[in-house]
């Protein structure tokens, strides 16, 4: 399988220099030059085999550059089940007749950023190898909270990696932070930064750009890379779980194998949802693909309108890795639906660039418009959501995965449709323990408790145990104690690799 940039700058690159390169140099997506399918027979096959089979079996033909042997080696190091706390890796999760949930929560850091950050470092390390490299590879990542907790645990001791991760000191949660400095692993660096997130993102940007330090690194042996969600090598590992999930449906007898279901999920960046397209363009029976947004309801007016229209108010909101307004994965789906049209994708990217929006003609929209329904929920519909959820099935949902129930439940009014649907959870509750518990209990209910006391409450409630990853957290010890200020991260970076 050769890969293409979107804007049609790069073609004919194998899936190695794809994953290394991680954007194209003409600021393109990289995308696969030729359709891969899935027939029914093959699916079949696929019914009785466990989570990481199904993996090796569905990524070969993206990365046919990598032996079958190296494929087996990534999946088996990313989906472990003392990893993930389950050998099912990802379950579904039956709530009612024809609705379940599918967990993409039980990764290290409880969210489904593991599912594609788990399995990235050990393709890039790979991909690395394959093209030549020697250098060491440094990762760094500006985060807000979630992604770079998942990048620490993905990139944890992965031989031949560095990851330094910067944080904004005030910008994260109690929870996030001790996730953060408490991070174990001999590679691994975190530093908090005297800023917001912004500052800290601005911060990485301008050590990639900056020319003489990299020289100054490779000549040590180092060399940047980043985790970006873009990176062609987070969205293939996410395709896997959809087709899972319909296997599992297969195999407990919920549907017939060959019918058709629907897919609901909360989104962001549009990478997962674009992963669970790219399944459906593999042959994987799905009828609608929902999408559900929070206030930043930015994608929910594309879908219905074709204008992409970013200048908007940016809402904080209780789903926090939602509040996006610039969904990059976006280009590849206006690739896709356009018939590989480069040049009306470089127009419209340009458009974005230059005004910050767009509009698609009317075959485009029309063509996205009949993959997908789209709608959003408010915070206060997410909260009552919660509530309703988990009085209708005993089932207790992140803030996240009840975006999802609140537009299903809109989706299933508007439209009348019985099929068979399953909802992403992309977060465990106790991820976001006080929202949950607030929705379950009310307001007063949490005032004046620490994120441990809320843990405790929440899994009382629930029945479930808290997980691994957040127990005790505040008993670890602190490994990790740098902070800088917003000038002073170049530094830090030298500091932590050269001295
Ligand atoms: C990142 C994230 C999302 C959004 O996913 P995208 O791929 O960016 O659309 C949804 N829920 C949770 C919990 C996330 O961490």
């Amino acid at each position: 399988m050769q890969y293409e940039s979107t804007r049609g700058g790069v073609r004919g690159l194998p899936s190695a220099e794809a994953v290394w390169q991680g954007i194209a140099p003409d600021g393109g997506l990289f995308v696969p030059s030729a359709p891969v399918t899935v027939d029914r027979g093959a699916l079949k096959t696929l019914m009785a085999a466990s989570y990481r089979e199904r993996a090796v079996a569905l990524l070969t033909p993206f990365l046919s550059d990598f032996s079958p042997e190296e494929i087996r080696e990534c999946v088996s190091a990313a989906y472990t089940p003392a990893k993930f706390g389950t050998p099912a890796i990802a379950p579904v999760h039956k709530a009612g007749k024809g609705l379940y949930f599918l967990e993409l929560w039980h990764g290290p850091t409880c969210a489904f950023k593991d599912m594609a950050l788990q399995f990235l470092p050990h393709l890039l390390t790979r991909a690395a190898k394959k093209l030549g490299r020697r250098e060491e590879i440094v990762i760094l990542v500006a985060t807000s909270g979630d992604t770079g907790k998942a990048a620490l645990e993905g990139f944890r001791d992965v031989p031949g990696t560095r990851i330094i991760v910067f944080y904004p000191e005030e910008g994260v949660s109690e929870i996030q932070k001790l996730q953060m400095v408490t991070q174990e692993g001999g590679n691994t660096a975190v530093v908090a930064v005297r800023g917001n997130f912004d500052d800290a993102q601005a911060g990485v940007k301008a050590i990639f750009g900056n020319k003489a330090f990299r020289e100054e690194l490779r000549n040590r042996g180092y060399t940047f890379s980043s985790a970006n969600s873009i990176n062609w090598g987070r969205l293939v590992p996410q395709i896997v779980y959809y087709f899972s999930a319909y296997l599992d449906l297969c195999r407990e007898k919920e549907i017939r194998c060959g019918e058709p279901v629907n897919f609901v999920v909360p989104t962001g960046n549009f990478g997962n949802i674009l992963a669970a397209y790219y399944a459906r363009q593999m042959g994987l029976p799905v009828r609608r693909l929902i999408l559900a947004a929070n206030a930043n309801n930015v994608l929910v007016d594309f879908i219905r309108s074709g204008r992409y229209d970013r200048k908007r108010h940016f809402y904080k909101t209780l789903s926090p890795s939602m509040d996006i307004l610039v969904s990059s994965n976006l280009e590849r789906l206006l690739y896709d639906v356009t018939g590989r049209d480069t040049a009306r994708v470089r127009h419209w990217m340009a458009d974005l660039q230059a005004r910050g929006r767009y509009e698609v003609d009317a075959a485009t929209h029309a063509a996205v418009a009949d993959v997908f329904w789209a709608d959003f929920a408010t915070d206060e519909e997410t909260l009552a959501t919660i509530k309703e959820t988990f009085a209708a099935f005993g089932y207790v949902v992140d803030t996240h995965t009840a975006v999802g129930k609140a537009v299903y439940d809109k989706y299933v009014a508007a439209t009348g449709d019985g099929t068979g649907t399953v909802i992403a959870a992309t977060a465990s509750p106790f991820k976001f323990n006080a929202s949950v518990v607030r929705a379950l209990c009310g307001p007063e209910a949490v005032t004046g408790k620490s994120e441990f006391e809320l843990l405790e409450m929440l899994s009382a409630m629930s029945g479930m145990p808290i997980p691994a990853a957040l127990r005790h957290l505040d008993r670890r010890p602190v490994r990790h104690r740098l902070a800088v200020a917003k000038d002073g991260m170049l530094d830090a970076v030298r500091r932590l690799l050269i001295d």
